[in-house]
């Protein structure tokens, strides 16, 4: 099968760089796939899951990503955004307690600047659950 060029960067690392065959991103109007020689397009990213099928693996793999942008050029694709997680790197108890401070947060009176912070912790706590708990893993 073709593939194409990809690289995952977060903020704090360069989470992959490789081939790959196939990759859905969660864009903001729903997940979007990306096959070989996609268009050239630059899309924003929300919170959520990516999947990646990768060469010479069966499965597909899960990554719990931040916010951000994919970048698609001569069938190259940069998905550049705030965070990354494989499934097993993600620590259940943290995102749980995040996502209590978040509701917490929300129950009180706040700015809308700070209502609107509150609610994308919620989102990032609530997607690391859930990615945590139903995201393929990755057996590289
Ligand atoms: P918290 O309030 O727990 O810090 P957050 O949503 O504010 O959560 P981010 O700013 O999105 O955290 O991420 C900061 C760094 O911590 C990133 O490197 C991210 O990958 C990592 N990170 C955040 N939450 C978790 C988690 N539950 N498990 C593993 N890594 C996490």
């Amino acid at each position: 099968m073709d593939t194409f060029g990809l690289k995952i960067i977060a903020s704090d690392r360069v989470f992959y760089e490789g081939r790959c065959e196939k990759l859905t991103i969660p864009a903001p109007d729903g997940q979007k796939g990306i096959l070989p020689n996609h268009e050239n397009m630059v899309i924003a990213v929300n919170v959520g899951d990516a999947s990646l099928k990768l060469p010479g693996q069966e499965n597909w793999v899960d990554v719990a990503v931040g916010a951000g942008f994919a970048e698609v050029v001569n069938n190259r694709v940069i998905l550049l955004v705030d965070t990354a997680e494989r499934p097993s790197e993600i620590d259940a108890r943290r995102a749980e307690e995040a996502k209590e401070r978040a509701e917490e947060q929300l129950r009180q009176k706040q700015s809308i600047q700070e209502y609107y912070m509150s609610q994308a912790s919620l989102a990032r706590a609530m997607n690391r659950l859930r990615v945590s708990t139903e995201g393929k893993r990755w057996n590289l």
